[in-house]
């Protein structure tokens, strides 16, 4: 005989969205279950994701909230100052460009660089010391139904009945495409390659972005003296580079990198991610809504695809919870609706605004170069629209939910 678990939350997805959303929903009262393909030990796991995520300063206050952060003690590395510059490889940074200074907005960094395995150590232990959720891993969801209860059905035989479900399952999302919800999108054409770097000089927490003809070029500063690479490259190129042997890898990073950190040499694995934009037509059916990744998948041009989906979360907890407590349905089209109409129209003009800023850095024609570094160098001599970049990447612009806010649930 299969098991049957009730709850009043299913999540499909236990990832770097799906967690957040089981702890934000728990502080709230309700029980949760998570389910998710892969093994928690796999996941963490030094082999599984070499990425690092720039956590903005308004997802940081909401790890504080969900009890995230005191289980990342050392392991956050704050970002003092953003420098954003045009440049090509073996030349340079051109010498118009826009620099973000924390002091300018106040104290606080404007966000934190965290590696991702940590993430997930951390969200699992914020998980196993909550008793109203309930994670089956690896375990699949195979389908759902949605009639008086959202029902979805485990690879091992098992039932979870819901009043919702939520998909937290990611870019391929198979929850929203067996409820049948379109996306729209494209393909950049571009590989995002991932990698550590190892330097000589303290990078006093300065992230640095420079805009090569093939795309960005993010050097994320982590704990000690190491930076973490996100390098953007036409797919045929980036191919290329991913086929060079350890000492010509080193040599076509370092004639980006450049010196300003003296000796540098990158270790350990690279990584390559595809890079798209989707974003999903709707969020919502009967008993269902997607967050993060499942709902929209961004370029990583500003680090801003995991916050995104951290503003969803915040949200749709923050309208279920209020839900839940005024005793109405939480699976019903009328509560569901107030998290579409706050969330979707945020993602939309942010991702298109990313789309945007990817195709007029990603080449090299003469006239738009001359606009961007005269775009980039007019930014930097304004200081309310310099400040107000920076409180846009510190994510705290907009009507913000109570957990965003350093509230709880
Ligand atoms: C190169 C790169 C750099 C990035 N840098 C940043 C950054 O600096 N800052 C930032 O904010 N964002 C960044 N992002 C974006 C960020 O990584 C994603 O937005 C984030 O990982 C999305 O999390 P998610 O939980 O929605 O999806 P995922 O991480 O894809 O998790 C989905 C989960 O669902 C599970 N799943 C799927 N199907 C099923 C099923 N049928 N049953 C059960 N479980 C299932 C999977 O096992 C997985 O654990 C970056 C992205 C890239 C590619």
């Amino acid at each position: 005989m299969s098991k049957i678990y009730q709850s009043d939350v299913v999540i499909v997805g236990g990832g770097l969205a799906g967690l957040p959303l089981a702890l934000a929903l728990a502080q709230g009262g309700l029980e949760v279950t998570v389910v998710d393909s892969l093994d928690p030990a796999h996941v963490t796991g030094a082999g599984f994701d070499g990425r690092v995520s720039a956590i903005a300063f308004a997802s940081c206050r909401m790890f504080a909230e969900l009890g995230v952060t005191q289980h990342l003690a050392g392991q956050m590395q704050p970002i003092n100052d953003i420098i954003v510059s045009d440049g090509r490889v073996r030349e340079g940074a051109a010498p118009t460009f826009l620099h973000f200074d924390h002091q300018e907005i106040g104290d606080e960094p404007l966000g934190h660089l965290i590696e991702n395995r940590h993430i997930r150590i951390a969200l699992q232990k914020a998980v196993e010391a909550e008793p109203r959720i309930r994670l089956l891993a690896p375990c699949s969801v195979t389908s759902v139904e949605y009639g008086a209860r959202a029902v979805a059905t485990l690879s091992d035989g098992a039932r979870v009945e819901a009043a919702l479900c939520f998909a937290a399952d990611g870019r391929g999302s198979p929850t929203r495409q067996a409820a049948g919800i379109k996306t729209v999108g494209w393909s950049y054409n571009q590989t995002g390659i991932v990698c550590t770097v190892e330097h000589e000089l303290p990078h006093e927490g300065i992230a640095q972005e420079y805009f090569l003809p093939g795309g960005p070029f993010a050097i994320l500063p982590m704990t000690g003296n190491r930076a973490s690479l996100v390098w953007t490259e036409r797919t045929a190129d980036a191919k290329a580079l991913l086929a060079l042997d350890d000492a010509g890898f080193a040599e076509e990073m370092r004639d980006r990198f450049g010196d300003y950190l003296g000796v540098c040499a990158p270790v350990g694995p690279r990584w390559s991610y595809p890079l798209t934009l989707q974003l999903a037509r709707d969020y919502i059916r009967p008993r269902l809504a997607l967050v993060a990744d499942a709902a929209h998948g961004i370029h990583p041009i500003a680090g801003q695809g995991l916050n995104l989906g951290l503003r969803d979360v915040a949200a749709a907890a923050e309208v279920v919870v209020d839900a839940s407590r005024l005793g109405l349905d939480i699976g019903a089209l009328t509560v569901l609706e107030n998290y579409q109409r706050w969330r979707r129209f945020d993602n939309v003009a942010l991702s298109l605004m990313m789309d945007g800023m990817n195709r007029l850095f990603s080449n090299d024609i003469g006239p738009l170069r001359l606009a961007r570094d005269l775009g980039l160098g007019v930014v930097n001599q304004i200081g309310p629209m310099r400040r107000l970049f920076m409180r846009h990447a510190g994510g705290v612009v907009g009507d913000l939910p109570r957990l965003l806010r350093g509230k709880a649930i």
